[in-house]
């Protein structure tokens, strides 16, 4: 059993080591919250968190989410899940159980401690969408049988989880659908498109577009997702979401892929391989709901954030 000292409010933040989870947690540290980071580290890794290791108010420990855990903590963050495609892909069946098994453990974990608990849903459950731009009303037009649906299908798993222990428990849930988010420390290999588009452009090598490019994405900068969260996990009792959390801005694979050559000066040359199946074609928020029940929109547009981005990338790459 881990403890943290009793007066101060205490965070697990579960995927705490990756991408999105290592924002949320520099986010909670900075705010003075102590952070429990729950991760196996299957994408996420120390580098994410280790300004934070000599800090007593953070805590690591290297666990999988489809074990059980005990803790004692005053609210749970459940970002654990592999989330770009070729990571979710390597192992299918651990992808739908870090989404089934992983959120069940969490859930039965804030049943127990009678603490608030949120989870990093995603825009794949509109799946390939009929319906555009997605509300959350809209109920999604998702493969169960794809290469795609371990991911999509076991988030959708996990929404039902928290509805019935929120129906059934009481349980105060908050579900955040994120749309594709960006920023500083994505995985350099992880095959996302910005963190793709960029290091090609910057080490020279050819820009990857997926079938012809006219399929649409909306991005959103890491910052402006994590206030979403923090502003969602502190809503009112009565707000479960879910509730979509991404930039509306919406544009073609092909129009990203020249912003990022343009930005970063690079010669490459554009190349283009096989779509892969069950791509969505189009993606876009809508975000009033956020607007209305959050007071949150994202501030930072495409080229600010992607020109933080590219210079992460460029630092990084520099110092290989
Ligand atoms: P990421 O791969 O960088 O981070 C996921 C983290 O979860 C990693 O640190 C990984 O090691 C950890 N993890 C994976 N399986 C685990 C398990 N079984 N037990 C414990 N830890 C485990 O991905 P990210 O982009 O930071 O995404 C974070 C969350 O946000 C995910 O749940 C993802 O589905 C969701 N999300 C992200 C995006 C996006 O664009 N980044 C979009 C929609 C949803
Ligand atoms: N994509 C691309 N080239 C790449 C990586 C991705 O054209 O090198 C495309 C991919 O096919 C998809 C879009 O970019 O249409 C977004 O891909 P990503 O994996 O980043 O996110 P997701 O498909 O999960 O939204």
């Amino acid at each position: 059993m881990m403890s943290f000292a009793a007066e101060s409010r205490r965070i697990l933040v579960s995927g705490g080591a990756g991408f999105v989870g290592s924002h949320l947690v520099d986010r909670l540290m900075g705010e003075g919250h102590k952070v429990l980071c729950v991760d196996n580290l299957f994408t996420g890794h120390e580098g994410n968190f280790k300004h934070h290791l000599n800090n007593p108010n953070f805590e690591f420990i290297n666990h999988d989410i489809c074990i059980p855990l005990q803790a004692e903590v005053d609210e749970i963050y459940n970002l654990a899940c592999p989330a770009s495609p070729i990571h979710y892909q390597h192992d299918p069946i651990h992808t739908i159980k870090t989404s089934v098994y992983g959120s069940m453990n969490l859930l039965e974990l804030a049943k127990n401690l009678e603490c608030k608990i949120f989870q990093a849903s995603t825009s794949e459950v509109y799946g390939d969408p009929n319906v555009h731009p997605q509300k959350e009303s809209y109920l999604g037009n998702v493969n169960p049988h794809g290469i795609r649906a371990c991911y999509d299908e076991g988030k959708r798993c996990a929404e039902t989880l928290f509805f019935d222990f929120h129906r059934q428990h009481d349980l105060d849930i908050k579900i955040a659908r994120i749309f594709n988010t960006y920023g500083p420390r994505m995985h350099k290999s992880d095959g996302r498109v910005v963190s793709n588009f960029i290091v090609q452009a910057l080490t020279g090598q050819p820009i990857t577009i997926y079938g012809d490019g006219s399929q649409t994405r909306s991005f959103c900068y890491v910052d402006d997702l994590v206030d979403g969260f923090i502003k969602l996990m502190q809503s009112d009792n009565g707000v479960t979401g879910p509730v979509n959390l991404g930039n509306p801005n919406e544009f073609t694979i092909k129009e990203l892929a020249e912003k990022v050559i343009e930005m970063t000066g690079s010669g490459s040359e554009i190349i283009y391989k096989d779509l892969p199946s069950d791509d969505p074609k189009k993606r876009q928020p809508d975000i009033s709901k956020a607007q209305r029940l959050l007071d949150w929109q994202p501030e930072i547009q495409l080229e600010h954030g992607l020109q933080k981005t590219i210079d992460y990338f460029s630092k990084i790459l520099r110092g290989r």
